[in-house]
């Protein structure tokens, strides 16, 4: 569904991707961890070209973004147009939820696919309320953010995200920002979205439910892959120094 090929990100002459390939084909659920400063983030961001890639190439069903040099300074540029088609297709999640504060719960769920895709609006308000209640939120469409806990607003963003009906899911450390007693209610929801075998890329802190939803674990040190694989192998047999480490200090 998604290829990434080769992929470098300078920012200046700090090099934070030395060259990433990566597959998400549909219904792989893969999980990306890695230190603080390794790349993980600048990743997802060159995904959905909220970065544009220094080299390298980003394709989703096919389709690869152009990336064009822009001058002197190594700066490229992507094509618009396919960005925004590209974007179409993937759903984000980031740490801080980013709902639009002066839109209803419902309103933040509707607004891409009226505004964007075109979908009238009767058939967007169906499936929009469909989504708030998958995500039990059903009951708070007509609130505003700011009423809304941080685990229930992160839902919302889930909802929203989804609204596009996206080829692709990405998240961003999704519950990072939550106080610790509503990760669980999150982390339930993108659970039931990988069980159902939805594509996603997921960068994630949390070990256990990495190792539990996860189809492939890819391990990102200093801007590399530096070891990927299934759940069992990555936590279970380990085979570099770097990610034994990062595995025995994020117990
Ligand atoms: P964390 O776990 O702390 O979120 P991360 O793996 O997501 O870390 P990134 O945010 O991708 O790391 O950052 C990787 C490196 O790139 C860091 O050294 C960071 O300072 C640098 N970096 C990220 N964005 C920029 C930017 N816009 N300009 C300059 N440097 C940047
Ligand atoms: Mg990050």
């Amino acid at each position: 569904a998604i290829a990434i090929r080769d992929l470098h990100k300078h920012f200046g002459a700090l090099e934070v991707l030395k060259g990433i390939s990566l597959t998400a084909h549909e219904g792989d659920v893969i999980a990306i961890i890695g230190g603080s400063g390794s790349g993980k983030s600048t990743l997802l961001r060159c995904i959905n070209m909220l970065e544009v890639p220094s080299r390298g190439s980003v394709a989703i069903r096919g389709e690869e973004i152009a990336l064009k040099p822009n001058g002197v300074g190594g700066l490229t540029t992507a094509d618009r147009r396919q960005v925004q088609r590209l974007r179409s297709r993937l759903g984000m999640v980031f740490q801080s939820f980013n709902l639009w504060q002066h839109m209803t719960i419902l309103q933040n769920v509707i607004e891409a696919p009226v505004h964007v895709l075109g979908v009238p609006k009767a058939e967007a308000v169906a499936r929009g309320e469909a989504l708030l209640r998958r995500v039990g939120l059903f009951d708070k469409r007509d609130a505003y953010p700011a009423f809304l806990s941080g685990g229930q607003q992160q839902r919302a963003a889930i909802a929203r995200a989804l609204a596009v009906q996206p080829h692709v899911m990405l998240f961003d450390e999704p519950t990072s920002a939550l106080d610790p007693e509503l990760v669980g209610e999150v982390l339930t929801v993108i659970g039931d979205l990988a069980r159902e075998q939805r594509t996603m890329i997921l960068v994630t802190h949390e070990m256990k439910f990495a190792r539990n939803v996860a189809s492939h674990i890819v391990f990102l040190a200093h801007g590399v892959i530096e070891e990927q694989g299934p759940p069992e192998q990555i936590f279970g047999d380990p085979k570099s120094e770097r990610l034994k480490k990062f595995i025995s200090s994020s117990h």
